[in-house]
């Protein structure tokens, strides 16, 4: 497996460090320049105010001069800088360095250093190198006498920069070398359990869903493991669910066909006599009707399965439904004996189901109540309402369900033991439709029954949405 994310997020990492220092380098040398300049030249301003202030008894007088000069002297030894007392005209009357007394700058200017206190640059091409300069007015008795001009190297004034950045280069390394916990936070709680993951999906997609993804942490990471993990057990099961239905299936055809074809070889070869073939065609038929049902039965519930929760939802009368559907039970009931007790709470009770399933739910319900009914007996359908919900329910005084079974029932293929003797057609499949269909509804169906005492189905359905059910009295 390719390590590509944990490449870029090096990358970018790597990318950061590179920026950054670019950016301190650049960024901070230029501010950090510009402030030792301002903060120089600010300094050297006010210090040439106050000297200009103290030089007023000059009065743009040369005889004067030994008055002021000791103290112009002591201010520019203090500072480490150069002062000149300039007369109006630019004329360099005193320097503390005494190379240029006497000297004229041409083109002097006492406004050029505008709103700012000071410039910077070789004063009008009289340095050789840079110097930060600024000047006082000396005035007295509202007239200017000159002026008191400072100068100070620039390389002077920046001295201190590399100091200061060196300090900043080091900060930024620290901060670098700290932001490589994140890479170390990155590599644990992204990488590593994204490495497992990935190795767990690529074991799930060959096919080894038994693998168990190992990451359990309570973050995202731990979710979607345990997603993953969940997902193969699943479908896991299904594969288990479709290997047992398809040995169910072959197991339930199996046996009819067994049966069909060793009656039929037998009338064939004369083992069964002549006067005995209408009974054991009969025989044949049956087990061809089981067949059909099973087939019938199968499609059903994969048609159920295949199209999920696909319903056709009408509002009808439930009470209707239940009427006719013991009515084409008539047929069935007439040999055993068994008689329809229909209880309604009004005459008409609508509900909002598909209609044709829960004929169908009522329909296996019924046939396997005068299946596992004794002769002679009644059968309860009931219908009642509470609430919101509608609740049918079909009861006989049958054989009963042992409680062990009674929640195997509603498993594909599943037949009680007490129950084999009297239903041989029986395909296990009917109660599995029926949960099938009662579950797509959003409903629930029961069972309560007692061995010997008989068993009573009960499932709820929904009332039509906006109306407690239309009721007319009965
Ligand atoms: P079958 O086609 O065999 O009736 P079902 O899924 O409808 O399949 O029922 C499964 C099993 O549940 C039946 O074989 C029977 O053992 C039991 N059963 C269902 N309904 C009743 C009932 N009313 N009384 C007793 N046992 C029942």
């Amino acid at each position: 497996m390719k390590r590509l994310l944990y490449l870029k997020f090096l990358l970018g990492y790597l990318l950061f460090f590179v920026l950054g220092f670019l950016v301190i380098a650049f960024f901070s040398a230029h501010l950090t320049e510009n402030y030792l300049l301002h903060s120089a030249g600010e300094r050297l301003y006010n210090e040439a105010c106050l000297l200009a202030d103290a030089c007023t008894p000059y009065g743009g007088t040369g005889a004067n001069l030994n008055t002021v000069s000791p103290r112009i002297e002591t201010v520019a030894g203090c500072i480490d800088s150069t002062a000149w007392l300039m007369d109006r005209q630019g004329q360099i009357v005193y320097d503390t360095a005494r190379t240029d007394t006497g000297r004229q700058i041409a083109d002097f200017n006492p406004a050029d250093t505008g709103k700012a206190h000071y410039v910077t640059g070789r004063f009008y091409g009289h340095f050789s190198y840079d110097m930060i300069s600024v000047y006082a007015p000396i005035s007295g008795s509202y007239q200017i006498f000159g002026y008191i001009v400072l100068h100070l190297p620039v390389k002077e004034a920046l001295s201190s920069r590399d100091s200061i950045l060196n300090v900043v280069y080091l900060t930024g390394l620290i901060i670098f070398a700290l932001s490589l916990i994140l890479l170390i936070v990155f590599h644990r709680i992204v990488y590593r359990p994204l490495r497992k993951i990935t190795v767990a999906a690529r074991q799930f997609a060959e096919g080894h869903l038994e693998y168990r993804c190992q990451v359990h942490s309570g973050d995202e990471m731990g979710y979607l493991s345990n997603t993953l993990n969940f997902m193969a057990s699943e479908l896991s099961k299904m594969e288990e669910y479709q290997r047992k239905f398809i040995s169910d299936v072959s197991h339930d055809f199996r046996s009819p066909l067994t049966t069909i074809k060793g009656y039929l070889e037998a009338i064939m070869d004369g083992t069964i006599p002549p006067e005995l073939h209408d009974k054991y065609i009969r025989l044949v038929i049956a087990e061809t009707e089981r067949l059909t049902k099973l087939t019938q039965n199968t499609l059903a519930l994969q048609s159920l399965e295949s199209r999920g929760t696909y319903l056709d939802l009408t509002d009808f009368d439930i009470n209707q439904v239940v009427k006719n559907t013991a009515a084409a039970f008539e047929g069935a009931c007439l040999p055993k004996r068994i008689t329809f007790d229909l209880t309604f709470p009004s005459r008409i009770l609508m509900v909002r189901a598909d209609l044709s399933k829960i004929q169908q739910v009522l329909y296996n319900l019924i046939d396997n109540a005068i299946k596992f009914s004794h002769n002679g007996s009644v059968i309860w359908l009931e219908t009642s309402e509470r609430f919101d919900k509608v609740f049918v329910s079909v009861r006989d005084t049958g054989i009963g369900i042992p409680k062990d079974s009674q929640k195997k029932i509603w498993e594909r293929f599943y037949k009680t033991d007490l129950s084999r003797g009297r239903d041989k057609r029986g395909t296990g499949l009917g109660l599995s439709i029926v949960k099938e269909i009662i579950q797509a509804h959003g409903q629930n169906i029961d069972v309560i029954s007692t061995i010997g005492v008989g068993s009573e189905f009960i499932f709820s359905l929904q009332k039509p949405s906006g109306e407690e059910g239309r009721r007319s009295p009965s």
